[in-house]
C-alpha cells in the first residue's frame, strides 16, 4: 500500500468523519478555492456524506471559469487577426464570448488556433512558424504562472521575436480578500489550494486569520486530506480560534517555492484585473513587466477589453462566489449541460457546474 492508498482508506476516512460528526454543533460554512478540490470533493462522494450542518461552497478556483467575459472577447478579437496563430489550453476553446461565439467557432471560420498542453509547446509552435506571430493565451493562478515566466525567459534568451503571451493570470489571495469582504457570502473557513500553495506558501493567506478571524487550512486532494482539513477548521471554530495551517506538508513547504516566485517576479508585474462574477480586484493579476513588454500580446496587437454583457441567464458569477449552487441556476441540466454548455462553469472539467452535473445524484 502506498501513501496515496492510505489517504483514500475508507476506515481512516470514516474515523475522521465520525470526529467531524461528533464536533459539529452549529452550521459551518466552508469554501474550497481550487478547481481540483472541487472535483476531488464530488468525485470521492465527500459532499454527500458530510453532515448537513457542514455547508460546502465552491469558490473561484477554476482558471477557465474566472476568466472574465471581457478577456474572452479579447481572445476572439485576437482570433480575427490574420497574422496571428493562437496557442491555447483546450478548455478555453468552448468558453462562450459575446453572441455565444467561442474559439471553436472562430477556428471553423478560419482562425488559426492550436491546442497545446504547456507554454513551452506554444513556444515550439512559434519556433516552427517563424513567419507567423504565435500568441499563447495565459490563464491560471500562481501555479501556472512560473512555467509561463520560464518560457518567456527562454524566448528572450533565444531572441525569439514571433512569440507573445496574452497574460490574464490571476492571484488567489486578493480574490479571497474580495470574498471575505462580501457580506452576503459568509465563509467561516477556507480549504486552501494545494497547488497554488506549493508556490506561495502560508504567508499570503495569514490576513484571513489575523484580519478576518477565519480559519484556513492548506489541503491535499485525497479524501483523508480534505476530511482532516475540515476537522481542523471546525475545531478552530469551536475553540474560537483562527489560524492558517498547512495540512499538506508532503507537497507544500511553509515558505512555498522562492525560486518559482523569483522567476515570476523577473517577468511579471502585479496589476488590477477582471474576475468573472466579481469584477475588477485591485492587484490581483499578472501582466508582463517592462523587461518583457515586447512579448505582450495586448500591446503588440493593440487589443481592447470591450465591455461585454454577462451571458443571459447564466449564474456562473454567483456560483463562483458561492452565492448559489449550480443546480439553483434555472438553466442547469436544461439549456446547459457539458454537451451544450452555456457558461464556463459547465465547460471546464474543473468547473462547479460540470462537477455537479457529473457527480451529484440527488
Ligand atoms: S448551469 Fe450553466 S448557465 Fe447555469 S451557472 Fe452553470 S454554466 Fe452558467
Amino acid at each position: 500500500m502506498n501513501l496515496h492508498d492510505g489517504l483514500k482508506d475508507p476506515k481512516l476516512c470514516r474515523n475522521v468523519l465520525r470526529q467531524i460528526e461528533a464536533e459539529v454543533d452549529e452550521q459551518f460554512r466552508f469554501m474550497e478555492v481550487c478547481g481540483t478540490h472541487t472535483v476531488a470533493i464530488f468525485q470521492s462522494g465527500l459532499r454527500s456524506i458530510l453532515p448537513d450542518k457542514i455547508i460546502h461552497l465552491s469558490g473561484p478556483g477554476c482558471p477557465v471559469c474566472v476568466t472574465h467575459e471581457r478577456e474572452v472577447a479579447a481572445y476572439l478579437e485576437l482570433a480575427e487577426k490574420e497574422d496571428a496563430i493562437i496557442a491555447t489550453f483546450g478548455d478555453l476553446m468552448r468558453v462562450p464570448g459575446p453572441d455565444k461565439k467561442n474559439l471553436k467557432d472562430a477556428q471553423a471560420e478560419g482562425a488559426r488556433i492550436k491546442v497545446v498542453y504547456s507554454a513551452f509547446d506554444a513556444l515550439k509552435v512559434a519556433m516552427e512558424n517563424p513567419q507567423d506571430k504565435v500568441v499563447f493565451l495565459g490563464i491560471g493562478f500562481e501555479t501556472t504562472a512560473p512555467t509561463i515566466a520560464a518560457t518567456l525567459k527562454v524566448a528572450k534568451e533565444q531572441g525569439i521575436n514571433n512569440f507573445y503571451v496574452l497574460s490574464f493570470h490571476k492571484l488567489v489571495p486578493p480574490a479571497l480578500k474580495a470574498l471575505v469582504q462580501d457580506k452576503e457570502i459568509k465563509v467561516e473557513g477556507f480549504l486552501l489550494p494545494g497547488h497554488v500553495s506549493t508556490i506561495i506558501g502560508l504567508e499570503p493567506y495569514k490576513f484571513l486569520a489575523q484580519e478576518y478571524n477565519i480559519p484556513a487550512v492548506i489541503s491535499g486532494f485525497e479524501p483523508l486530506d480534505i476530511l482532516q482539513a475540515i476537522l481542523m477548521m471546525l475545531r478552530q471554530k469551536n475553540n474560537h480560534e483562527a489560524k492558517v495551517t498547512n495540512n499538506y506538508k508532503r507537497a507544500v513547504a511553509d515558505i512555498g517555492n522562492p525560486k518559482a516566485r523569483q522567476v515570476m517576479d523577473e517577468v511579471f508585474e502585479v496589476v488590477d484585473t477582471f474576475w468573472r462574477g466579481i469584477g475588477v480586484i485591485p492587484q490581483s493579476g499578472l501582466g508582463l513587466n517592462r523587461d518583457y513588454e515586447r512579448f505582450d500580446a495586448l500591446k503588440a496587437f493593440n487589443l481592447t477589453l470591450p465591455d461585454v454583457a454577462p451571458i443571459a441567464g447564466c449564474r456562473c458569477g454567483d456560483v463562483l462566489k458561492g452565492k448559489v449552487r449550480p443546480d439553483e441556476c434555472p438553466l442547469f441540466k436544461k439549456a446547459c449541460s457539458p454537451a451544450s454548455p452555456v457558461g464556463p462553469c459547465m465547460v471546464s472539467t474543473e468547473g462547479s457546474c460540470a462537477a455537479y452535473f457529473k457527480y451529484m445524484v440527488e
